[in-house]
């Protein structure tokens, strides 16, 4: 190849990469605003900002619920939650101690109120004389918008497959630890949820989120929900809006309870 050949393959090349898919050639982007350049402040006051106020909550408010909470069960009656399969009364059972038992065999349970985006408080402990193995010692599930698992299991000394175990999004999401306290005493999710949004067309265009303390442990860290949580199946995302709270009948006798739930709307 002679220098002529050599040169025009060159100019061939350049010219090639210096434009776009359509042909044309690729214009250098007109700066048409000059750039701003903020001055640095020199008085503390540029940078303090004294609106919007945020609104005043008193963290231990009634019954050391905050005291702007929807109260979801604070064990006096189970009047803000149904059957999930037929809408029906809640047959769990209500303990003297303010919590709630699964009634074996009876069903899931939702709330009747819907929501979106909320940070959940909630209490539930395994039972201690329930010690079937795997995912069948005292697998129950706190379900967001009906649809999200977050697993609740008793995993002390009981392993299983880790993407379901013990504050998994259930077959999506491991847990960054194992924070259980020991079976039979009560544990603690408080849940920072962020719905999912769809548009006119029933496409995704944003994902759930979700992090978890587990007994003020950090196990899932603004995770993105990939859809729903089914057993065997990938995750779906048929378009959905507000919708309840759920907690699972696993069916298999859990003895599962749960006290003290709450939830705080958030804007999403
Ligand atoms: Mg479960």
């Amino acid at each position: 190849m002679n220098i002529r050949e050599t040169t025009l393959i060159v100019l061939a090349t350049c010219l090639f990469a210096c434009t776009n898919n359509k042909g044309k050639v690729a214009e250098e982007p007109i700066e048409t605003k000059p750039k701003v350049e903020l001055k640095e402040p020199t008085d503390p006051k540029e940078t303090e900002l004294y609106k919007p106020v945020p609104p005043t909550v008193n963290p231990t408010g009634q019954h050391g619920v905050p005291s702007d909470a929807i109260v979801l069960f604070n064990g006096e009656n189970l009047d803000n939650w149904v059957h999930t399969k037929d809408g029906s009364p809640v047959q769990w059972v209500l303990n003297d101690d303010g919590s709630m038992t699964v009634k074996d065999k009876s069903g899931d349970i939702q709330t009747k109120q819907k929501f979106d985006c909320i940070q959940l408080h909630i209490e539930w402990r395994s039972s201690s004389e329930k010690r079937a193995s795997g995912q069948n010692r005292s697998n129950s599930g706190v379900f967001l918008q009906e649809r999200y698992e977050v697993q609740v299991l008793d995993n002390n000394d009981n392993d299983t497959y880790v993407n379901g175990q013990v504050g998994s999004i259930y077959k999506q999401s491991i847990p960054l630890a194992k924070a259980s306290v020991p079976t039979g005493e009560w544990n603690v999710y408080d849940i920072i949820y962020h719905a999912p949004e769809f548009n006119s067309e029933g496409d995704k265009t944003k994902s759930a989120t979700i992090t978890i303390l587990h007994n003020g442990i950090l196990i899932q860290d603004h995770y993105e929900i990939k859809g729903t949580t089914p057993y065997i199946g990938w995750p779906k995302n048929n378009p959905h809006g507000k919708a309840a709270l759920k907690l699972q009948d696993h069916g298999d006798n859990s003895g599962v309870s749960y006290r003290n739930i709450w939830v705080r709307e958030l804007k999403n």
